[in-house]
């Protein structure tokens, strides 16, 4: 993560860079801002500026060993803490038991909410939290001697879920900090922080990014005709991370009605060869992906099935879905529609019992040649 990986926020870079190059790090910062305005990000970015040791000028280098190390997230200077709870394999939780894949999901994308965070993990409904064994687990590592880095960075991830003990450890920490540390703070609700610890830190204030700024990030990713282009930007508020959920639940979306429109013209074909393609294509998705796209099969049935009755007030389908429908309502009716139903739903509680996909897919396959022809 460089500066230049962040969108917008310009001003604010040059100034933290500036700072750097003028020799001032404040021991303690906090960094906040509106949703999905990157937050994280420009910590991280921070830190790799900070112990960047080649030639760095408005970002850092990215050639040096340190840069080299932070492309990974892997400085041995380079701490990391953030809510976790009880897993069903972990019991007794700290952040480094998570480190792996915090590293990765980061890496992936640092425009994320704490709930994403959370559902990557397995923390199903809990809510994460920063309890006690993690405030000694900080202590220990900042007690230690920087390894490479003349600084080492302790960068706390929503810093509000800290446990009342572990923000003590911590108002000690930053009151009298071990030598050359920094740390990061970066909160969702700093108002949520204990005064005296929000007190001493050195605010860092993000702004929530422009249109222009938003349509040049997803211009990075994703090729959006005009119109779509614009009211995604003008629904999204100036929050990125709603723009990416947006996106990605568009392009599930495409994914499901290629699937969908597959097996339906295999199942009228009665095309058992293509069919058992699919269904190994199918069984490959994860147990997630396999109860979305059956839910959404639902949902297009159900579309289809009020074209056919003639309600379109009561349709709601994407232009491509339509297209499909045009031809494709007339085989979903009053005799089929509740099966049809039956057996999706039968197939996505199958799934979530860990039943076998193949076999599941197959004898969902083989009710919907008949049902389809009903
Ligand atoms: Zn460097």
């Amino acid at each position: 993560m460089f500066f230049s990986d962040i969108f917008g926020q310009q001003q604010l870079k040059t100034k933290l860079a500036a700072s750097v190059n003028s020799g001032r790090i404040p021991h303690a910062q906090l960094y906040s801002g509106p949703e999905g305005s990157g937050t994280l990000a420009l910590a991280i970015a921070y830190a790799r500026y900070v112990a960047c040791i080649g030639e760095k000028g408005e970002d850092a280098c990215g050639a040096c060993s340190s840069c080299r190390k932070f492309d990974k997230l892997s400085h041995p200077d380079l701490h990391f803490s953030f809510p976790v709870n009880t897993t069903r394999n972990v019991k007794d939780p700290v952040s480094d038991d998570f480190i792996q894949q915090w590293r990765a999901f980061v890496l992936e994308n640092p425009y994320f909410r704490a709930n994403a965070w959370y559902n990557h993990i397995g923390l199903e409904n809990k809510q994460g939290l920063i309890n006690k064994k993690e405030g000694e687990a900080i202590v220990r590592k900042l007690s230690l001697k920087s390894y490479e880095s003349r600084y080492k960075f302790m960068i706390i991830w929503l810093p509000e879920k800290m446990h009342v003990s572990v923000s003590n450890m911590l108002l000690k920490l930053i009151e009298e900090p071990p030598p050359n540390t920094v740390f990061l703070l970066v909160s969702e609700h700093p108002e949520q922080l204990l005064r005296t610890i929000s007190s001493r830190t050195q605010p860092v204030r993000l702004e929530a990014l422009k249109a222009e700024e938003l349509k040049q990030a997803i211009g990075k990713k994703f090729d959006l005709p005009a119109p779509e282009l614009e009211s995604l930007v003008r629904l999204s508020n100036g929050n990125l991370i709603t723009v990416f959920e947006t996106l990605e639940h568009a392009e599930e979306n495409r994914q499901n009605l290629t699937r969908f429109i597959d097996v339906m013209r295999m199942c009228w074909k009665a095309e058992y060869f293509e069919v058992n393609d699919w269904v190994e294509e199918m069984s490959g998705l994860g147990r997630e992906q396999l109860k979305s796209f059956f839910e959404y099969a639902c949902r297009l049935l159900r579309e289809n099935f009020m074209m056919n009755l003639k309600k379109p007030e009561l349709v709601y389908q994407t232009a491509a879905e339509e297209d499909f429908a045009s031809k494709f309502h007339k085989f979903i009716n009053e005799r089929n529609i509740l099966d049809f139903y039956e057996e999706f739903n039968r197939a996505s509680a199958d799934i979530e019992r860990n039943g076998y996909a193949k076999i599941i897919l197959f004898d969902l396959c083989l009710r919907m040649m008949k049902l389809i022809r009903k």
